[in-house]
């Protein structure tokens, strides 16, 4: 049987400090996006609301150099 576990997530980056919050690394802020390019919430991901506002800014930072794709906008396909 799996078990789940309820523990409060962790930060990875306050965890693990070899990860950084750098627009120029799109591979690490991928994993905090959707596949339509969408900010993951701190809920989902576990992330401390320090790190997070800078991922925010990292990921919006990114985007604007083309590292990243904009949110998919259904209506515009
Ligand atoms: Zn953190």
């Amino acid at each position: 049987m799996k078990t789940f576990s309820y523990r409060k997530k962790i930060c990875k980056f306050c965890d693990n400090t070899d990860i950084t919050v750098d627009y120029k690394k799109p591979q690490v802020l991928r994993r905090f996006i959707t596949e339509q390019g969408k900010i993951l919430p701190r809920r989902i991901t576990g992330t401390c609301a320090s790190h997070q506002r800078e991922l925010v800014r990292a990921i919006k930072r990114s985007r604007n150099i083309a590292l990243l794709p904009y949110v998919v906008d259904v209506k515009d396909m």
